[in-house]
């Protein structure tokens, strides 16, 4: 884009030097519009001199005084933009002098001619450039650190498949968790609803498996209170007191029935 404006300006920069050169006015020709349409304007005030340096200019918008020495009108546009306003114009063509007289020299075409007859120059493209071969050493590129706290540009994990209880797949970015009550992946011992008694593989056997494990849970619990035996797990805190609850619950709904 730098490239771009550099060479705008050099084509910019050219023409309008050739167009000042043959330009005669003593302002150019934006200053020269503003004074035309404000000498068009300052028809409808009327300017008093009080035999000093002051006018006052009286016209449609009340009156407004304009001194001539220090070049400042009330209406504050003469001194703020240096070109002569509606009051100052009246007065400056009622004492018949010329209106480019009043405006300072950094609008005048001088200063526009000195703005253009510097010129720029042309340069080569990339391709003509000088190598490095050519200038008798190689620069190499300059030393890089890794920055502290930069993040990693590679992932360390990929996105996994997650399978979910009811053998629905999803994409997960984190690590898969298994259970350490079952041994199975996709959820932890808290949402487990496993027996820890039924190995991994038959688990993953066809459905007719899993009806017979339901009188399993069922008939374990009786086992234990008629043997008497003291168990090897607690049966309260032991992992299979989720299924026993379950279980009962399932009784107490057939007595209800
Ligand atoms: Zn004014
Ligand atoms: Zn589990």
């Amino acid at each position: 884009m730098l490239e771009e404006l550099r060479t705008q300006q050099l084509e910019r920069i050219q023409i309008r030097g050739q167009w000042m050169k043959s330009y005669n006015f003593p302002v150019p020709p934006v200053i020269k519009e503003i004074l035309d349409k404000t000498a068009g304007e300052s028809t409808s005030w009327r300017p008093l001199w009080n035999g000093e340096n002051e006018y006052q200019v009286t016209g449609p918008l009340g009156h407004f005084v304009v001194n001539m020495r220090t070049r400042r009108c009330t209406c504050r546009l003469w001194q703020i933009s240096g070109i002569s306003c509606v009051h100052a114009t009246s007065c400056i063509l009622k004492i018949r002098h010329p209106l480019t007289d009043y405006v300072p020299p950094y609008y005048s075409r001088i200063s526009m001619s000195a703005l253009y007859e510097h010129v720029l120059y042309p340069i080569n493209g990339m391709e003509n450039w000088p190598r490095n071969s050519d200038v008798g050493f190689e620069l190499d590129p300059p030393n890089t650190k890794t920055q502290c706290g930069r993040p990693r540009k590679i992932r360390r994990e990929e996105t996994q498949v997650r399978f979910h209880e009811n053998r629905v797949e999803s994409l997960q970015r984190g690590p898969i968790i298994t259970c350490s009550r079952c041994g199975q992946s996709g959820h932890n011992k808290r949402t487990c609803q496993n027996d820890p008694r039924v190995s991994t593989s038959q688990r993953s056997a066809p459905s007719g498996a899993q009806g017979s494990q339901v009188p399993n849970a069922q008939s374990d619990p009786p086992t234990q209170e008629t043997t008497g035996a003291p168990s090897c797990q607690p049966p309260t805190t032991g992992p299979s007191s989720r299924n026993v609850r379950k279980a009962q619950r399932c009784g107490r709904r057939k007595t209800a029935d």
